[in-house]
């Protein structure tokens, strides 16, 4: 499911010493490095299509679609 589909999300946040992956962010198609403090957004109703964003990333994207900021 591309994320653009996604219906309510649940977001929580990833701190540094929890980052142990490199993630490519869906929001910039950049990779989120090891050790970086991000977001992980997980669809409600489909938990397998989380994604990582970066913290900024995300931001921009909520305020371009105000329905995932609930
Ligand atoms: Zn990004």
């Amino acid at each position: 499911m591309h994320w653009d589909n996604y219906g309510p999300v649940e977001v929580r946040h990833v701190q540094p010493y929890q980052a142990v992956k490199v993630y490519r962010c869906p929001g910039c198609d950049h990779e989120i490095a090891i050790g970086l403090g991000h977001k992980v957004v997980v669809p409600v109703d489909s938990p397998d299509d989380r994604r990582h964003w970066h913290t900024g990333c995300w931001e921009r994207q909520t305020r371009r679609n105000p329905r995932y900021s609930a």
